[in-house]
């Protein structure tokens, strides 16, 4: 069969190229004989593809030198806990804003470990815009502000990284992380589940300035304390090993099409050519404010919901796959990661027309 168009939210699209490397890989690595699953994370094959995906982050993100990149576990849903559990530095208060259902999550996390005050919340317009910072109300003497820069149920976007006044900012950025320049000095922490836009599911990056390291609370879990993880290269016990390698692919196949600011264009491109036909169509519809809608996630609903099953089943016939919206929200998502080539989209539109004159 061939490769289908794959919207879905996460685990989601990889590069073709990425993933016939790793099939041309999968029995001997680079002459190893071995597997890469197969390999010992502690033997010098391994070691040079961890060295080499960070460094290929590192250049791809510009991560400055007085911040550690770590290779965890557990998902962006452990770093709701981990956060608190290593940030909160005895102060046992923390400011969030809440934009959805993942900042609504990472409250919920942080809840049980601290006092969490919201700073700002999105919810009186049903959660369909990113706040600006002069509706923040930041609690002076609160250990970081948490937010999520990408809503990836929502579809609502930082388009900026917002002053935190001082505070550090720790952003959940899971479903857009590597899709667009960033300024990571304007963040005390950053963290993403890889299986967005970096790789397969079992890995968690995290970017954490180094000041912040060593305040873990007592009885922080070791493989959970971002200091001992940092003195460990990520290694205080097994990690994820194939999931790195291939995210190792992904950041090199990211350099070789011309890094971040050449994906940001592309990403830019698709989002515009798909919202510019939402907004012009009378029977699609995006509620997000168009400043604030996502590059990576466009939710969508049909003028009428029973046809929601119709318009699935047509697309999954046309090899457009995963569309459909989250479980909470309803309608349809159509997910256009790093990965996701133009040509999916349009190739999506014109099944969106098809269908809108077909039923509309
Ligand atoms: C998917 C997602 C999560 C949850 O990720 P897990 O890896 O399943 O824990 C959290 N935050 C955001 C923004 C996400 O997109």
């Amino acid at each position: 069969m061939a490769r289908a168009f794959n919207f879905s939210a996460g685990p989601a699209v990889l590069p073709d190229e990425v993933l016939a490397r790793a099939g041309d890989e999968i029995l001997d690595w680079h002459g190893s004989g071995m597997s890469v699953m197969e390999m010992s994370h502690r033997g010098k094959e391994f070691i040079s593809i961890a060295e080499q995906a960070e460094q290929d982050l590192r250049e791809l993100r510009e991560i400055p030198a007085n911040y550690k990149v770590l290779f965890l576990q557990g998902g962006a849903t452990q770093q709701f806990a981990q956060v608190p559990m290593n940030l909160l530095a005895g102060k046992g208060k923390a400011d969030y804003i809440v934009t959805g259902e993942w900042s609504k999550k990472a409250v919920k996390e942080a809840s049980a470990l601290c006092d969490v005050h919201i700073a700002a919340s999105s919810e009186d317009r049903a959660f369909s815009y990113a706040p600006r910072e002069t509706q923040w109300s930041l609690r002076r003497d609160a250990a970081y502000v948490h937010y999520c820069s990408n809503e990836t149920i929502g579809g609502v976007e930082f388009h900026w990284a917002p002053d935190s006044g001082g505070l550090p900012l720790v952003a959940d950025a899971s479903s857009h992380f590597l899709s667009r320049p960033i300024d990571v000095t304007k963040f005390g922490l950053i963290y993403a589940g890889a299986q967005k836009n970096v790789g397969p599911a079992g890995l968690t990056l995290v970017v954490v300035r180094e000041d912040l390291l060593g305040r873990a609370a007592k009885g922080t879990p070791s493989v959970m304390d971002y200091k001992q993880q940092a003195e460990a290269a990520s290694m205080l016990n097994t990690p994820p090993t194939y999931a790195i390698y291939v995210a190792g692919l992904v950041f090199k196949w990211l350099k070789q099409l011309g890094g971040v600011a050449e994906i940001e264009r592309r990403n830019i491109a698709k989002a515009k050519l798909l919202y510019d036909f939402i907004d012009a169509s009378g029977f699609y519809r995006n509620p997000v404010a168009p400043e604030d809608r996502s590059r990576m996630n466009v939710p969508f609903t049909l003028a009428d919901a029973k046809l929601d099953a119709a318009f699935l089943d047509g697309a999954e016939k046309r090899g457009l796959l995963q569309l459909k919206g989250h479980r909470s929200v309803g309608g349809m998502r159509a997910s256009i990661y790093n990965a996701m080539p133009i040509e999916g989209v349009r190739r999506l539109i014109e099944y969106m027309q098809a269908f809108e004159a077909r039923r509309g």
